[in-house]
């Protein structure tokens, strides 16, 4: 009874806050099949704000991973043109995307990791259209997560799967505030909430950042001038306000690509395309990546590295107490939409353009000059840690505590 009444007030919120439909607006959905139930009513109340029209694109991680193992590396450098044809025409007829995830976080565990890499070149390089709408704030996204059985008992090992499933619930609803009265309400106060930290880092404008922890961490990252942070939801350039991932408790801003040294330790596993990295350090040089080490995953942690040029840098700097309502539980979700969210974290690769002021408009050789860092990935790893401290280095050199203990220092 309160499973269904919550499913149906999280369809309605990832429909009104998440990608705020308009009416006759386009509604594309990735939804795996494991999640029908819930994007059936996700369809529903999307056709309800009034959409023109709503597109699912079913898929299996089954039949994903038969592809991965049977099919020839060359497969994987090609891009369908169908797909190409229907993601670009979405994003050039101003729709919005939503994608359910709900990965079984072992489901592509031993794939060839050049095949997932070739894949995310082709796809980017054939749907140009749709990355650069969301790339420059042209058309509204949002990543939402619901529970497949196979995510389910890996989050909650030794549990029955309907039990775990049920609980995993539980704690989305708990993460995306389903669990309030009136969750459209709570997440316009999250978003007001954002407004003042963002305003003083804002201000501040930090020449660097850095970071010290007991695991070995001694990092210190450049900012680029003029950079901005962001945090709760975005804005197109239309003005429209969206949350592009649900939850959402970071702060974010983009690092100077050309200036992080020292080493930084992983707080928490990664799960990269299906492969766990565990225990590892980066170290870099100037911006770049010259060293790292991994206990498990090295192979993966270096094809990701070896993507191209652009992700042997860094693009994405984020903040995150350790107070959060998703710290909190204490859950690791093998979920980097989840897990991003209960601690600090960097990004390996491309740089968000609104991040820098006028960057929205900036060529690409202009943001290249400004720092922005440029790659076809982008990855999440975390380095918030219960003992992080972070120290604001201003550009006179005067320091200003921001972080201590996992938490903000102000
Ligand atoms: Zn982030
Ligand atoms: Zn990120």
């Amino acid at each position: 009874m309160d499973l269904q009444k919550n499913l149906r007030k999280y369809a309605k919120l990832v429909i009104a806050a998440g990608v705020n439909l308009q009416k006759d607006q386009e509604l594309l959905i990735n939804a795996p099949i494991t999640c029908a139930e819930f994007t059936r009513l996700v369809v529903e109340e999307a056709y309800k704000a009034g959409a023109k029209i709503v597109t699912v694109q079913w898929s299996d991680e089954r039949v994903s991973r038969l592809k991965y193992d049977y099919g020839a590396l060359s497969l994987f450098e090609q891009f369908p043109d169908w797909q190409a044809l229907l993601q670009n025409g979405i994003a050039e007829r101003g729709g919005a995307l939503l994608s359910i995830s709900a990965q079984d976080p072992t489901a592509f565990a031993g794939v060839d990791p050049r095949k997932p890499a070739a894949q995310v070149k082709a796809a980017h390089e054939a749907c140009k259209a749709f990355y650069d709408g969301m790339d420059q704030a042209k058309i509204a996204w949002c990543i939402v997560a619901a529970p497949s059985p196979a995510w389910a008992v890996k989050v909650f090992p030794g549990c029955p799967e309907q039990e775990a499933v049920e609980k995993l619930w539980d704690a989305i609803f708990t993460a995306v505030r389903v669990n309030t009265p009136d969750p459209i309400a709570a997440w316009e106060a999250h978003k007001n909430s954002f407004t003042a930290k963002v305003s003083f880092l804002d201000e501040a404008q930090f020449d660097a950042l850095r970071y010290e922890n007991s695991l070995g961490t001694n990092l210190t990252i450049g900012l680029p001038k003029n950079h901005r942070w962001e945090g709760g939801g975005s804005s197109l350039i239309n003005g429209r306000y969206f949350f592009p991932n649900m939850p959402t408790e970071e702060i974010f801003s983009v690092p100077d690509k050309n200036r992080a040294e020292g080493t930084v330790y992983s707080a928490m596993p990664l799960n990269y395309q299906g492969n766990l990295i565990d225990n590892f350090s980066i170290t870099f040089h100037e911006g770049r990546i010259t060293d790292f080490t991994a206990e498990k995953g090295y192979d993966v942690l270096k094809q990701l590295i070896e993507t191209d040029e652009g992700s042997h840098r860094l693009g994405e700097v984020a903040l995150i107490p350790r107070k959060s309502p998703l710290a909190q539980m204490g859950i690791l979700f093998y979920n980097t939409l989840y897990d991003e969210n209960a601690s600090c974290h960097f990004a390996i690769g491309r740089g968000y353009a609104e991040c820098l002021e006028g960057g929205l408009e900036m060529s690409r050789e202009e943001l290249n000059a400004a720092g922005m860092n440029d790659s076809v990935t982008h990855v999440d790893f975390m380095v918030g840690t219960d003992d992080l401290k972070i120290t604001g280095i201003k550009q006179d050199g005067a320091e200003i505590l921001l972080f201590e203990n996992g938490n903000w220092a102000f």
